[in-house]
């Protein structure tokens, strides 16, 4: 994990943004925690580094609080998504470099997209993907959305592959995925040698286009 230290704002105080800017924080960042309602910034104001209250939807404000001077900040407004909208706009306008927003839907997502949003995060969309893809198999231990299709997985080595070397396996070739690294026990083999041995009960942290992966899961391991 990185030690340096950055400069972030959270702008609403949600659970989501509010577990956002309290780990931030947690994390020794500096953290600006940002609200309109006034009961949310004082209860996160033992968890920031500064907290302000304030209508993000007003430029002035947003300006007047130095808001350009953070490099990096989070919207977290879910409910009202016209002033998530207008928020994300005005950052990007008064030259945000990163900002990053939640979605509420797949509608507001797309209008984010569009204005410049940096990343759009939709907490509970993605996570119900995470979640079906580890409760549908026994194998998969996790999964990451890249891209459309695209996924890093963490699949659990079968006896099937016991003792078997990368190159033996050969899974770019079979299967066109890629192994990134593999767990074995508390070693984390990053990076692995062509000629390093996967063992039954290893971590195989793959990466490749959701069909490939399937295939691999389904029928190499
Ligand atoms: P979560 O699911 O993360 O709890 P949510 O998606 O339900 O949150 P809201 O509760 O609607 O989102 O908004 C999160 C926070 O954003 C609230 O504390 C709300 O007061 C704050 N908020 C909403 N609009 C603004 C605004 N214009 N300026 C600043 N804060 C705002």
């Amino acid at each position: 994990m990185s030690k340096v230290k950055k400069q972030f704002a959270v702008i609403g105080l949600g659970r989501f943004g509010g577990s956002v800017c309290k780990e931030l924080f947690k994390m020794g960042h500096e953290v600006l925690a940002v609200d309109k309602d006034e009961d949310k910034v004082n209860e996160y104001a033992k968890f920031a580094t500064h907290a302000v209250q304030l209508d993000s939807t007003d430029e002035k404000s947003l300006i007047s609080m130095g808001i350009r001077n953070f490099e990096h900040v989070v919207v977290a407004i879910g409910d009202n998504i016209q002033a998530s909208i207008l928020t994300t706009l005005v950052l990007k306008e008064i030259g945000v470099k990163t900002v990053w927003v939640k979605a509420q839907n797949a509608y507001h997502q797309k209008v984010l997209d569009k204005i410049g949003a940096d990343l759009v995060v939709h907490p509970e969309f993605d996570m119900g993907k995470r979640i079906a893809h580890n409760m549908s198999s026994e194998k998969i231990i996790d999964f990451i959305d890249l891209a459309d299709d695209y996924s890093i997985v963490e699949l659990l080595a079968t006896s099937k592959v016991h003792n078997m070397t990368l190159i033996e396996l050969d899974v770019r070739a079979n299967y066109g995925v890629t192994i990134l690294a593999f767990k074995s026990g508390k070693e984390m083999n990053i990076a692995p040698d062509p000629d390093d041995k996967i063992r039954e009960g290893d971590i195989l942290i793959v990466m490749g286009h959701t069909n490939d992966l399937d295939r691999f899961e389904d029928e190499g391991l």
